[in-house]
């Protein structure tokens, strides 16, 4: 059996194929459209021709696709809802699919199993902030109103990345004061893979100090 995860300690029991997931009736992960011939495209191409669409063969094609946006602009976030339309990854096997996924959404699939089987490990957002030195160091003073802003409206809003938010803002916390629409992973609609966010990235951090000197 294929093995679309990576096999580190903490997830060597995870294991999961593309047909398996195309069997579970799941083909959409982001803004991908899988479908049953090994093929990738953005979702909203789906019913478009594939004549009008511009053909790849390599797994690697989706790195170049996943790079830029419609603008030519770079996208440091892979998960931000901006890939580029007008392309088709036509692939051989669901090896070079998985291989694809990754290149699109990096480590997706290891998150989603590991979820699935309780197995991931979250990190509250206030354990990532304490950990920050240097110039991040200041995203320690990061108020609830603060990082609800940033979640909500900034870096973390769903038009900014599609990831749903596992982490909460502390430790003990007993109400999660997040949006509904980026905690709610049981809401995703059945046939879709959710991108699953374990603990606070870089980008969150650098807005956060943006936020708090904002505050200051
Ligand atoms: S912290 Fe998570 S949800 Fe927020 S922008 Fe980064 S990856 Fe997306």
């Amino acid at each position: 059996m294929l093995q679309c995860f990576k096999t580190d300690d903490k997830l060597l029991s995870v294991k999961m194929n593309s047909t398996q997931l195309l069997a579970e009736q799941k083909n959409v992960i982001g803004q991908i459209f899988l479908g049953t011939d090994f093929s990738l495209r953005h979702i909203e191409d789906r019913h478009v021709d594939v004549n009008q669409l511009r053909l790849y063969k390599t797994p690697e094609a989706a790195r170049e696709v996943a790079r830029y946006d419609k603008e030519g602009v770079y996208r440091p976030l892979k998960t931000a809802p901006n890939l580029r339309r007008g392309w088709l990854l036509q692939l051989k096997n669901e090896e070079q699919v998985c291989l694809a996924l990754d290149f699109f959404y990096p480590a997706a699939l290891d998150l989603y199993r590991a979820w699935l089987q309780a197995a991931l490990q979250i990190t509250p957002l206030r354990e990532t902030l304490e950990r920050q030195t240097g110039m991040y160091q200041v995203t320690r003073q990061l108020s609830e109103k603060g990082a609800q802003k940033l979640i909500g409206k900034m870096c973390c809003s769903k038009s900014g990345c599609l990831r749903k938010i596992l982490w909460p803002l502390t430790a003990d916390q007993t109400r999660n004061p997040l949006p509904l629409e980026k905690t709610a992973v049981d809401q995703t609609p059945p046939n879709e893979i959710p991108l699953l966010c374990r603990e606070a990235c870089n980008l969150l951090v650098a807005a956060a100090r943006e936020v708090v000197k904002g505050e200051e």
